[in-house]
């Protein structure tokens, strides 16, 4: 769904969406239904043949849920997209068309502290591996792909630590080696990077966070560039050959460029079940109508925030991308052009303890496990989300015990810096 003869700003307030053909509804309205009735036995048929596309059943298609993944791939540049029931269910979602037991991924060491727990420990279950590698190693990243790796894994603006990732340079390594690159685009948006424009084959989002941008609803997606040739060799059998979960059905084949996206709704959602319900797609939707607004303000705080921050004799160091001091200015200027987004972390002088008590003295800041929300939010790594890691891995995602990661908000710049003022005080005190 690439259209390239409407701006940003239009395409994420009608893209997808029409006015409701049954009303006339000029907003889109929530489907709230679970079942469509068919027209009769031949289209039911049809319908379960995958020779027409129609509704059947929510668990895999909802009219209100459609209209958000056309949505996300058009600004996101793709073909198309599945809507899933979290950021995490989209991760298994991209993995689970190109994986088996004894495949791996070859992942940034720099992860969102879920992610790390996600491809660490629980993914074995299913006999897949992950190989963590350090993606500014760039011939690590290569060494590390073997036969088995069906897959390149990394976040386009790291969460938490302010690292940009160089998604050209691996998106060649994919390349070269014939495997697809999966871009986790949540910190970033499409607003900010453009992972496909960069070389990424699919993009995957938690919805949950500037997406929806308010923190009410829970939701990812899975974007498919439509660029990536499933059939080139035999590493993608789901894909490219009979798949038994349809009764024999060639994906590839049958679908063209929309093979993945058709295989991720036909049996991804249909057997995992990790479905958007039509509720969040409505609060996501409404989100994505002002999501350039948003991270225009998102960024142009977290600016403001950040070189305060950096002048501050309180504060050890400051990770945010966007500070001309930070190793990654330069690269941030060609994979996110537009901002390095408004996620960065602070070490404060004091180490841990010192990080709890900033946390508890901030009254605008909430303290809570979430991102991207319009409100600005802190978080104590090391004692929440990567808790469940080792120090060393808890390092290795910037996510150290004097760590603090900031989500700066829309708020006035100066109310926020104001706010870190007075609870720095305290936490040095
Ligand atoms: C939050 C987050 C996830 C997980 O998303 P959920 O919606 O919480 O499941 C994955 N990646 C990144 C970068 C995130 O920030």
């Amino acid at each position: 769904m690439s259209d390239t003869t409407h701006g940003f700003d239009t395409l994420q307030i009608h893209a997808g969406a029409r006015p409701d053909p049954a009303t006339g509804a000029r907003q889109t309205p929530i489907y709230q239904t679970t079942a469509y009735v068919f027209r009769d036995a031949d289209h039911a048929a049809a319908l379960f043949n995958l020779q027409e596309v129609g509704y059947i059943y929510s668990r895999l298609t909802n009219p209100t849920v459609a209209v958000l993944q056309e949505r996300i791939a058009t600004l996101e540049g793709g073909v198309g997209a599945v809507c899933c029931s979290s950021g995490h269910a989209a991760q298994i979602m991209a993995l689970f068309p190109l994986m088996g037991p004894g495949k791996n991924i070859v992942a940034s060491t720099r992860l969102y502290g879920g992610t790390v727990t996600q491809f660490s420990h629980t993914i074995k279950r299913f006999g897949w591996e992950c190989k963590f590698v350090d993606f500014d190693d760039l011939d690590a990243v290569k060494a590390a792909i073997d036969d088995n790796t069906r897959a390149v894994f990394g976040e386009a603006i790291a969460n938490p630590g302010g690292y940009i990732m160089d998604v050209r340079a691996i998106a060649d390594i994919a390349d070269a080696a014939e495997i697809p690159l999966i871009i986790d685009n949540t910190t970033a948006t499409p607003y900010l990077c453009r992972p496909i424009e960069l070389g990424a084959t699919l993009v995957v989002h938690s919805t949950t966070k500037y997406l929806t941008g308010n923190g009410t609803v829970t939701g990812g997606c899975v974007v498919d560039s439509g660029n990536f040739d499933w059939s080139a060799n035999d590493k993608f059998p789901s894909l490219s050959a009979p798949e038994p979960a349809y009764h024999g059905l060639n994906f590839h084949e049958t679908f063209g460029n929309l093979a993945f996206t058709f295989h991720g709704i036909a049996i991804g959602l249909r057997d995992l079940g990790m479905t958007m319900n039509p509720q969040a797609a409505h609060y996501t939707l409404m989100g994505t109508e002002t999501l350039s607004l948003r991270m225009e303000r998102h960024v142009e705080n977290a600016v403001k925030v950040a070189n305060w921050l950096e002048q501050d004799d309180r504060i050890e160091k400051v990770t945010y991308a966007g500070l001309e001091s930070s190793p990654y200015f330069e690269r941030a200027k060609t994979v996110c052009p537009k901002g390095a987004g408004a996620l960065f972390t602070i070490s404060v002088k004091g180490g841990y303890e010192a990080c709890i008590k900033l946390v508890n003295a901030l009254e605008i800041f909430s303290h809570v496990a979430n991102l991207g929300d319009t409100r600005s939010l802190v978080i104590h790594s090391a004692s929440t989300t990567h808790r469940q890691l080792s120090p060393e891995q808890q390092e290795a995602a910037g996510a150290g015990q004097n760590v603090v990661r900031i989500s700066i908000g829309t708020e006035d710049a100066d109310d926020l810096i104001a706010d870190l003022d007075q609870a720095l005080g305290k936490a040095s005190s």
